[in-house]
């Protein structure tokens, strides 16, 4: 059914080249990605902030500086974390700032708002003059740009601007013995690129059903950092899940005027016209047990598929349709039937709500919220029931063959192999250390 799994799994050789670049993504992540930052400030035209001018090393290690221009006093770089239970004066204490000066910065708004809003874990960096006077402040706000803070004549002003990052790739493996997320926790893979990692194979695999002890997958992801410090990860960049011995494997790709999309290695889209599970994929729902089965059997031959989950989660569509039904219908209780094309319907049974003006005639769109977990009508407990009917007639969800959206056509295919190749080579280059490390 899936092409993926009849692929061969092609040894690579380890080119000089792409093993020197490996090496630099992983061993010198931290040196490439201050490398990066150095060189975005020589680049960026309207690096709105001070900070861009300080030479890198001064800011990543606190230590004595001369002040350019040749004045005889000192000025000491430091840098620390603001921690849960922190106040702004233990922080300011700690990085040397003395109790008048800090006093005097706390009477400012425009000094204590902003650092009011300081989130535990924030790095912070200030320079302050041998006396404890304040000379800079800077530290990246909630929405990732670069607060500064800076003396001006009497007072002080403060700034903000776009932060200048570096993109670093991640590679990362892990295994399944429990959960998705258990698994990605002690790869260290962030829980953003857990949920793209589900939601790019979630037209061949239903998270919440199909994982087994001893799939594994591998992930290459952007990680975006400040001075050679991690802030967040970006996008997947590719992927590859092994479930139950069937091999998917996806490559980001977007060329000139189009949205981007996940494709295998050899340019077939990933995007299904359904997805194999209508609940969303979360941390809470990778741990919920699916072997809960509460339907009264009496009720009739059963006819879909149980989801247990927490009562309020999600229920997407599970492809594009309209809706023909929402309301309470017997045994369903509160009940959307979509309609698809081709005599498809899809139904999602015993919710707690519907998405707010969900309502007969109305379009929605595939992952798109329609309704909540519950247990409404013949349930004993919170669980999502799923039907897939074709003209009518129950069908297998979970073997249902699915068609499958537009491949890369035959013009593109060439500027999709060249723009791919890399990422398809990391995923090889992995899986061969993974297999040497078995071996
Ligand atoms: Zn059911």
């Amino acid at each position: 059914m899936n092409q993926n799994k009849l692929m061969p799994i092609v040894a690579q050789s380890i080119s000089t080249g792409r093993g020197q670049r490996i090496a630099i993504l992983t061993g010198g992540a931290v040196i490439a990605s201050l490398f990066a930052v150095v060189a975005a400030f020589g680049t960026v035209p309207d690096a709105p902030l001070p900070l861009t001018t300080t030479p890198i090393e001064q800011l990543l290690s606190p230590k004595v500086e001369s002040i350019p221009g040749g004045q005889a006093e000192s000025a000491f770089m430091h840098e620390d974390r603001f921690q849960r239970g922190d106040t702004i004066s233990s922080l300011l204490d700690r990085i040397g700032v003395d109790e008048t000066e800090t006093r005097r910065l706390l009477a400012l708004p425009q000094v204590s708002a902003p650092l009011r809003a300081l989130r535990p874990g924030t790095t912070v960096q200030a320079k302050t003059s041998e006396d404890g006077d304040l000379l800079g402040l800077w530290f990246l706000n909630a929405d990732d740009r670069l607060v500064s803070i800076q003396p001006q004549g009497e007072s002080f002003k403060t700034q903000e601007g776009a932060a200048a990052f570096s993109t670093d790739t991640a590679m990362k493996s892990g295994d399944i013995r429990s959960s998705l997320f258990s698994a990605t926790d002690s790869a260290g893979i962030p829980d953003s690129v857990a949920t793209q990692l589900a939601d790019v194979f979630s037209g061949d695999v239903d998270f919440h059903r199909d994982l087994r002890k001893g799939d594994h997958f591998t992930v290459v992801y952007e990680m975006l950092s400040y001075q050679g410090r991690p802030v967040r990860p970006g996008r997947l960049l590719a992927a590859e899940f092994v479930n139950q011995q069937r091999v998917f494997r996806a490559v980001w790709f977007q060329d000139a005027g189009s949205k981007g999309g996940y494709y295998t290695p050899d340019g077939k889209s990933l995007r299904k016209a359904f997805l194999r599970s209508p609940l969303e994929f979360s941390r809470v729902t990778s741990g919920f047990s699916n072997r809960f089965h509460p339907i009264l059997q009496q009720w009739r031959k059963h006819t879909g598929v149980d989801y247990g989950a927490p009562t309020g989660t999600h229920v997407r569509a599970t492809g594009d349709g309209v809706v023909e039904f929402a309301g309470k219908q017997g045994g369903y209780g509160n009940v959307i039937v979509l309609k698809h094309s081709g005599g498809m319907t899809t139904w999602y049974a015993h919710l707690s709500a519907f998405a707010k003006g969900l309502r007969p005639g109305m379009r929605v769109g595939q992952s798109e919220i329609i309704g909540y977990v519950g247990q409404t009508g013949w349930a004993t407990g919170p669980h999502l029931h799923y039907e897939f009917r074709v003209h009518n007639e129950f069908r297998n969800p979970l073997t249902l063959a699915l068609p499958t959206a537009e491949p890369i056509g035959p013009g593109r295919l060439g500027a999709f192999k060249t723009a791919t190749a890399g990422l398809a080579g990391q995923l090889d280059l992995l899986r061969e250390t993974n297999l040497a490390l078995l071996e």
